[in-house]
């Protein structure tokens, strides 16, 4: 038994692309308070995204204080802090003085794909990844940390006299909460294009492909263990976790054994298999990527398959075409008609992810007939969700040798109860909701607290996670594989979309 007075609070903090939120658990990791900020988003040219991390910063610094008061909790009743992440942003910073040098080029943004284009061209693709396990990608760090150090006058020089640090959102947050220390989760470098996937380690092979001096780099930690003690907002309180946003998702699931899967329904989706302790390499566009790290212990692996457009078609389809005025409306409207009047979308708009990782591909809706309505529409706007996850759960399932059995779902769409029912007959898979919806903070919470003993092992977490909702598969097996094949056939008609 804990004695009264021992802090039985963990504090989440899940840095995304639009916002910042903290968020307390307490003990039982039931949901106490909850602050949100948004920041800045900046587009100075077409394909450019970035964001200022001192604002990002200054967000924090007011949340977690404001986050605190709402709970009516000191910080010594917090026993640590666990950080989720947005991933692949990148941030590089001066050591002296603590200033960014230049803004955070965020995940989104694809001002370096010449620049890899060129590696792809002169054959440096397999050597990537093999060692990495990743594709030459503008989605990942690497190249957006050379392109600042060669856009910023002198920075390579200064980065290599140690006087620049680079890092990922949780590396700077780390850094500036600690006064200091310069570290990095595993996971989250597993998704730079410079670490071994095996060895967890910085690649000196890839650092030079990539002409990065070594010395700007932070040192790769376990994602369960205690990088530093907070000297700023929570003085004394250990960060004792930290996690890219997804891999959080996953833990925040308890999908902690090989073949458990999770899905997370936002703008895009992303679906994760943890696939145990060894990395599967991908033939069919999914990325092997570390799942988590508990310190002294093997890594967990998992199998990423990204879906660039979900929810963000049913923005589209409200803001653009107008026809509802709530995302949630979208579910009354298709509810109007039965199926889909032989109509589908494939909402290809900035090409397709996984697996097909076309860039070229543009958006069609196929099989129009008369007989079509803005109902039917409704209903294809949704089963384009369905469809797409079922091609990810097929690469999946094929790379993997690991079919899937159920599948977990978090993430603003999972409101949509006839889209759940849409998944799991498409999947022919149990689709299951958890209680607590905000599972990145939950994953962060959950590794923070079993770092730190709050919770003594994995079983305790499992027993705190209770189902919410369930769909079962239902339907019939030849008008699945029969409307697969429509799918599919309209998938082909977005590619070699001329440019
Ligand atoms: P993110 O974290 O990517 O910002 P959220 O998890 O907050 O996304 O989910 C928001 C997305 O979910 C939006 O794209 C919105 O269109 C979609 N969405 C929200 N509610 C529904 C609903 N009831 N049916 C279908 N889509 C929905």
């Amino acid at each position: 038994m804990t004695r009264a007075g021992t802090p039985r609070h963990v504090l989440a903090i899940d840095q995304g692309t639009t916002s910042t939120r903290a968020i307390l658990f307490d003990g039982s990791g039931r949901l106490v308070a909850l602050r949100q900020l948004e920041h800045a988003q900046s587009y100075p040219q077409p394909g450019w995204v970035e964001h200022d991390p001192e604002e990002i910063w200054a967000n924090l610094r007011r949340i977690v204080p404001a986050t605190l008061r709402d709970a009516g909790l000191t910080p010594d009743r917090v026993a640590a802090v666990g950080i989720a992440n947005q991933r692949e942003t990148t941030v590089v910073w001066d050591r002296a003085t603590g200033r960014p040098i230049h803004p955070a080029i965020v995940w989104q943004d694809t001002r370096t794909t010449e620049q890899l284009d060129r590696l792809a061209a002169a054959g440096a693709g397999d050597e990537v990844r093999a060692r990495t396990g990743l594709p030459l990608a503008s989605y990942f760090s690497a190249s957006r940390l050379a392109w600042i150090l060669d856009a910023v006058p002198g920075a390579r020089a200064r980065a290599a006299r140690g006087e620049l640090l680079f890092g990922t959102i949780e590396t700077w947050l780390i850094w500036k909460l600690t006064g200091g220390v310069h570290v990095t989760d595993v996971t989250n470098a597993s998704r730079s294009l410079l670490m071994d996937l095996r060895t967890l380690r910085w690649d000196e092979g890839l650092l030079r492909l990539f002409d990065i001096p070594p010395e700007v780099l932070p040192e790769i930690r376990p994602s369960l263990q205690v990088f530093g003690d907070c000297t700023e907002l929570l003085p004394g309180v250990p960060i004792a976790a930290a996690l890219g946003d997804q891999q959080a998702a996953l833990f925040g699931q308890t999908c902690f054994d090989a073949g458990d899967a999770k899905c997370t329904y936002g703008t895009g989706s992303f679906l994760l298999l943890n696939t145990g302790r060894q990395p599967v390499l991908s033939e069919r566009g999914l990325i092997p990527t570390v799942a988590y790290q508990v310190d002294g212990a093997a890594p967990v692996y998992a199998l990423e398959g990204s879906i660039a457009v979900t929810g963000s078609l049913v923005q589209w389809f409200r803001d653009q075409l107008g026809l509802i005025r709530t995302a949630p409306e979208i579910e009354t409207l298709a509810r109007t008609v039965d199926d889909n009047g032989g109509c589908y979308i494939v909402p290809a708009f900035a090409g397709l992810f996984a697996p097909h990782w076309r860039s070229e591909a543009r958006g069609v809706i196929a099989g129009l007939t008369s007989y079509v309505t803005k109902g039917h529409l409704a209903r294809a706007v949704l089963e384009a969700t369905a469809w797409q996850t079922r091609e990810v759960v097929d690469a999946m399932n094929a790379d993997s040798g690991l079919p899937l059995t159920a599948l977990r779902v978090d993430g603003g769409m999972t409101a949509n109860n006839l889209l759940m029912q849409m998944i799991a007959d498409r999947l022919d898979t149990t689709v299951v909701r958890p209680m607590v919806a905000e599972t990145v903070s939950l994953g962060a919470a959950y590794a923070a607290g079993i770092s730190v003993g709050l919770w003594p092992d994995f079983g305790a977490l499992r027993r705190h996670w209770h189902k919410a909702a369930e769909w079962l598969p239902a339907m019939d097996p030849a008008r699945r594989e029969r409307e697969f094949e429509h799918w599919q056939f309209a998938v082909t008609r977005t590619f070699d979309w001329p440019h």
